[in-house]
């Protein structure tokens, strides 16, 4: 075999068994206990998001194809403003501070904010650098904008009172755009949050771990490599001390936590010794409480390595917020598995897909403020990963034109039935509360 070519045996170990399980799992079940029949409302927004499809497609395919990196977004918050305003919503650009966040709100008449939900539904459409809509954001958007016009359309005459809230959410990747509309206030008073992302499988519940990033300079003294270097402090031994530290540590790391390092700077030419060297570090854990912990030890080994070559350190932690694990509502997870199986699709529950496979999203923000939604849609062949040239074609095909529609009509119910089901409400406010109540990042973390 090619040195290059990684042995795909692990992946298709996971493939197997998560197929396995799949088959072993005779009919899925999805608790759901109050589910309100309530065909008509769920009928008017499934056909309002058939009628939306052709220009939901076209945006999906517009963003696709103009795609623009973290607070970079302009192009694509333009574009979809302009469609929200041609379905006759009014939308705030540049909102809560972010430039290319986007704000729209829809109420009924007798809303009143003690009385009454407010239910958000999020829109990401950022891009990789160079390898586009891998992520597959454009679908993000466009279900988005699907799930609150199809909402809004259902709900008129309907006499429920509440409100709907659209909020285009920048700069996810790499970045946590979330976190800055938090700090702007994007959140306060709404009581649940919705959105999707796509994936290779439908799944209600996914893991996602919480991610903090550091940058770490070590300072030494330079001096000729050959005549001189007792006269040296290397910051390059310091970057190596720690790079290797963070290596031995992994094997007393639970599963669930990772680290990722490289080395920014390592100093200017081999016959100097190097004055200062940089590194650039991601922390992964599945808890908060493990993230801290995973934190501290990095810290510790730091510290350690610049002792260890006798050179300073300067540590920045968290230079973009960090993101916390996403905490997935199982009550909202259950209605939106119903308004799925609707569609012809089964969203595979919690557990069948490995954590193995987990990233970081900067809902997970979101997740731990409100109660907090965030399925994934299938868009491409099982096995094609997010961030691949594979999964960029993918957001842009007719399975993801499928998906958009399937997934703005299941926001927009689960929409409709946060405001008109009150059980429903209740019950997601109460998981919420038994799995911790509000945890924000900034006062884990800092600003
Ligand atoms: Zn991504
Ligand atoms: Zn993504």
């Amino acid at each position: 075999m090619d040195r290059l070519t990684p042995s795909r045996a692990y992946l298709d170990q996971i493939n197997s068994q998560v197929e396995a399980d799949i088959a072993a799992t005779e009919e899925l079940s999805y608790p759901d206990p109050d589910y309100p029949e309530q065909p008509k409302l769920w009928q008017r927004v499934a056909a309002a998001a058939e009628s939306y499809q052709d220009d939901l497609v076209a945006l999906s395919l517009d963003l696709h194809a103009h795609p623009e990196v973290a607070f970079e977004e302009h192009r694509s918050a333009a574009a979809i403003a302009e469609l929200l305003e041609q379905h006759g919503v009014s939308v705030t650009r540049q909102a809560f501070g972010v430039e290319t966040a986007l704000h729209a709100s829809w109420a009924t008449t007798d809303f009143d904010p003690q009385l009454h939900p407010t239910i958000a539904v999020l829109s990401e459409y950022d891009a990789l650098p160079g390898i586009g809509h891998a992520c597959g954001h454009n679908v993000i958007a466009a279900c988005g904008v699907g799930g609150f016009i199809s909402a809004l359309e259902a709900l008129k005459n309907a006499e429920i009172p509440g409100r709907l809230v659209f909020l285009g959410t920048p700069a996810e990747e790499g970045h946590s755009g979330k976190e800055y509309l938090i700090r702007g206030g994007a959140f306060e008073g709404v009581d649940a949050a919705i959105m999707i992302h796509p994936f290779s499988y439908d799944i209600g519940s996914h893991v996602w771990v919480g991610r903090r990033n550091l940058s770490v300079t070590f300072r030494g003294v330079a001096a000729h490599a050959s005549s001189e270097p007792f006269m040296g402090r290397n910051a390059l031994d310091a970057a190596t001390l720690a790079y290797q530290g963070l290596g031995l540590l992994r094997q007393q790391m639970p599963h669930s936590d990772r680290l990722h390092a490289i080395i920014d700077d390592g100093g200017e030419r081999a016959s100097i010794i190097p004055e200062s060297a940089s590194m650039s570090i991601y922390v992964r854990s599945l808890y908060t409480d493990t993230l801290l912990d995973l934190s501290s030890r990095v810290d510790d080994i730091i510290e350690g390595a610049a002792l260890m070559a006798g050179v300073t350190v300067e540590k920045k932690w968290d230079v973009h917020p960090a993101t916390l694990p996403v905490r997935n509502n199982e009550t909202l997870v259950a209605r939106w598995t119903r308004t799925q199986v609707e569609q012809g699709r089964q969203p595979l529950p919690a557990g069948i897909i490995p954590a193995t496979l987990a990233a970081s999203t900067d809902f997970g923000n979101v997740s731990q403020l409100v109660p907090g939604l965030h399925p994934m849609v299938k868009i491409a062949p099982v096995g094609v990963a997010l961030h691949t040239e594979g999964m960029e074609r993918a957001a842009a095909s007719e399975e993801a034109a499928t998906a958009i529609v399937h997934s703005a009509a299941g926001l927009g119910q689960v929409a409709i039935d946060a405001l008109a089901d009150p059980t429903l409400l209740a019950r997601a406010r109460e998981e919420f509360a038994a799995e911790g109540g509000v945890v924000r990042s900034a006062d884990l973390f800092g600003a």
